[in-house]
């Protein structure tokens, strides 16, 4: 059966190797008797899946050995509370708001501390990013937080700002949920990642953090001890129960990229070179069109997440029933921007973008 390809933000496409793997194993994991789902967390079948998904995510992010990795719940936007009421010591932070991810992210964190609006792409539609050295940080912020990709206005950092060049010691906090293992991080830069799984690493359930050690052990007296950065850690992410299933198939996606290869590369490096052309491909066929367009300035635009519109807005219901029809799902652009957006993960094989371009260039010759 060959399946339709699916361009949903999220939860969104899984390696079809992966969905194989874990129908495979449902009702016997490895000879167990059990279904990954029916053990305990506790037991040795599960710990060894955790500690397999946790060295492999290690490895294919190169996340370094003073940064512990931690699989928590209540996806990003549990992290918007979690993150202050870890990290701000209830003082205050700093905010870059390039979009509805980063917008909610400063919303949500004034409950927990002061909050100082950095730089701010609002006045041209998030279309933008503020360049770094133009941001007004505070004297003192507690950490600056940004949004790696924003998943609906689809603008990228294509580099992580240097705080240290630009005068600032506290820690840079990015959410990546939208492009995390689509690139390599640059962790010199980084304090703290946080990111949902259900875009590029799995199931919705699990969220992954990464955090520097140091910034361990300060959070509020009314932060859950569940969501304690430093119980979270001390406890292997096994304090609560963690979403075990969910854990599971981000590990089986794990090992998926690390047998990936491209160019002589392989894991995030080989990734990143095929989320390159897929992004070429897609952003390629959008220029060049006058049916077609995106609002992003080029140097800014994701490689993840593609909104774009047609100059005809009347013709976007015939566009989305033409493309489910040619087997391309979940095309439909976030509400509060509207036209279209191709969400384009490391899991859709570039032969989903050809698809999806052919379909637009029928599309737009039997329109005109
Ligand atoms: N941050 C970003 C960049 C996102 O794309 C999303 C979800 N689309 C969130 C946060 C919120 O994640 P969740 O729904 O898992 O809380």
């Amino acid at each position: 059966m060959t399946r339709p390809y699916n361009f949903s933000a999220g939860p969104a496409i899984l390696p079809e190797e992966v969905l194989q793997q874990a129908a495979s194993e449902m009702l016997d994991w490895h000879g167990s008797g059990m279904g990954v789902m029916e053990m305990s967390h506790r037991g040795k079948e599960f710990i060894s899946i955790y500690q397999q998904t946790e060295a492999d995510l290690r490895e294919l992010l190169a996340v370094p050995a003073h940064f512990k990795i931690l699989f928590m719940q209540g996806g990003g936007l549990a992290e918007n509370a979690i993150v202050p009421l870890n990290l701000s010591r209830g003082v205050s932070a700093d905010f870059v708001v390039t979009g509805s991810w980063s917008q909610k992210s400063q919303k949500e964190a004034r409950r927990y501390c002061s909050v100082n609006i950095a730089a701010s792409n609002e006045a041209d539609g998030h279309t933008s990013l503020p360049e770094p050295a133009q941001w007004k940080l505070s004297a003192k912020p507690s950490y600056v937080h940004i949004c790696s990709n924003e998943t609906i206005h689809g603008v990228e950092f294509h580099e992580l700002p240097d705080l240290k060049a630009l005068g600032c010691d506290a820690p840079l906090v990015i959410d990546f949920s939208s492009h995390v293992a689509s690139r390599p991080v640059d962790w010199s830069r980084v304090g703290l990642a946080f990111g949902g799984a259900q875009k590029n690493l799995g199931p919705a359930g699990v969220t992954l953090v990464v955090v520097r050690e140091d910034l361990l052990g300060h959070a509020l007296p009314a932060c859950p001890s569940a969501f304690d950065y430093k119980i979270v850690a001390d406890n292997q992410s096994m304090y609560n129960t963690p979403p075990t299933y969910s854990i599971y198939i981000a590990g089986l996606t794990f090992a998926w990229l690390k047998r990936q290869t491209e160019n002589g590369l392989t894991g995030i490096a080989a990734m990143e070179q095929r989320n390159l052309a897929k992004a070429r491909l897609l952003y390629g066929a959008i220029d060049s069109s006058a049916f077609y367009f995106n609002k992003v300035a080029p140097h800014c635009r994701s490689r993840m997440n593609v909104p774009f519109f047609l100059r005809d807005e009347s013709r976007n219901d015939a566009f989305l029933a033409g493309a489910a029809s040619h087997g391309l799902l979940q095309l439909k652009g976030h509400k509060s921007v509207g036209g279209m957006r191709a969400s384009i993960y490391n899991a859709m094989p570039i032969e989903g973008v050809q698809a999806l371009v052919a379909y637009m260039r029928e599309f737009e010759r039997t329109q005109s």
